[in-house]
């Protein structure tokens, strides 16, 4: 007597092939119906388990890498709205989208007051880079420079800063949010020196350029800073009100905005 389905898969399941397991009523029912041959029956149970197999690895994979790039939300650019956003025209960014620039090691520097998306936009470029394979990593300036302080120390920072160093776009967020003092300063410029050839990086800021140096304190590494960051970027002032106080909830509703 032949075994039942559920014998079958019990025993498939043992043998650790759990993906034809799963799916085996439904190889059987196409089988029959197609009167597949003998070996196209067993060439298909393998291709499955096979193709499975990988496809689970690569959703592993993106969920580690997802994990690693440490992104502070989940937003998309599906979610940013360019309506609110006049200074990025949609043609723009799906020029940005096809990340060629991280092929050819573009920087991007988003500038704009508080609240006007910088965080969301990079946060979405970084997404949607993971999702086509690229290796990302997301930090802020402050966060940064106690990695950078501390990497020699633990081996939580230590890790991070491998990440970091590793990765393909590395987004710095808040750039100069902070005074930094002259170890600081030299820290950050050795990273931006080893990314330089190797990594793309997205910069956010709400200070101009010509306001960091006042922030980095040295002149002269501010000057070898900048000349590495500008020399292949793409400059994005991003303006407008922000996005928070104009679609902000309001205890009061409509009429508190009239007094
Ligand atoms: P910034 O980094 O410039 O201070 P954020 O990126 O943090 O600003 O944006 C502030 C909030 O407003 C976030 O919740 C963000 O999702 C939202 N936001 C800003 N700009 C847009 C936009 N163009 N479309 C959709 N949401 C936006
Ligand atoms: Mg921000």
């Amino acid at each position: 007597m032949s075994q039942s389905i559920e014998q079958l898969q019990h025993q498939l399941r043992s043998l650790r092939l759990v993906e034809v397991a799963n799916h085996l009523p439904n190889i059987i029912q196409e089988a029959e119906s197609k009167d597949w041959t003998y070996r196209k029956f067993l060439n298909n149970l393998m291709n499955y388990e096979q193709r499975r197999r990988e496809e689970k690895q690569f959703e592993k994979q993106f969920e580690k890498r997802f994990k690693w790039a440490t992104f502070p939300f989940n937003k998309t650019l599906e979610t940013f709205n360019l309506k609110e956003q006049q200074s990025l025209s949609k043609k723009q960014l799906n020029q940005l989208r096809e990340f060629t620039w991280i092929d050819q090691l573009f920087n991007l520097i988003l500038l704009g007051p508080p609240g006007v998306g910088k965080t969301h936009l990079a946060t979405g470029l970084g997404i949607e880079a993971l999702n086509k394979g690229y290796k990302v990593s997301f930090v802020s300036m402050g966060e940064l420079i106690n990695l950078l302080k501390t990497e020699e120390i633990t081996r939580k920072s230590q890790a991070r800063m491998k990440r970091i160093r590793n990765a393909n776009l590395v987004i710095i967020d808040d750039l100069m949010f902070m005074a930094m003092d002259q170890n600081e300063a030299n820290l950050f410029f050795h990273l931006i020196n080893d990314l330089y050839n190797n990594a793309s990086i997205i910069l956010t800021s709400n200070k101009s350029p010509n306001e960091w140096g006042e922030l980095l304190g040295d002149p002269a590494i501010t000057t070898a800073i900048l000349d590495r960051i500008v020399h292949r970027a793409e400059v994005i002032h991003l303006n407008g009100d922000s996005y928070r106080m104009r679609h902000r909830i309001t205890i009061f509703g409509q009429e508190s905005v009239q007094n």
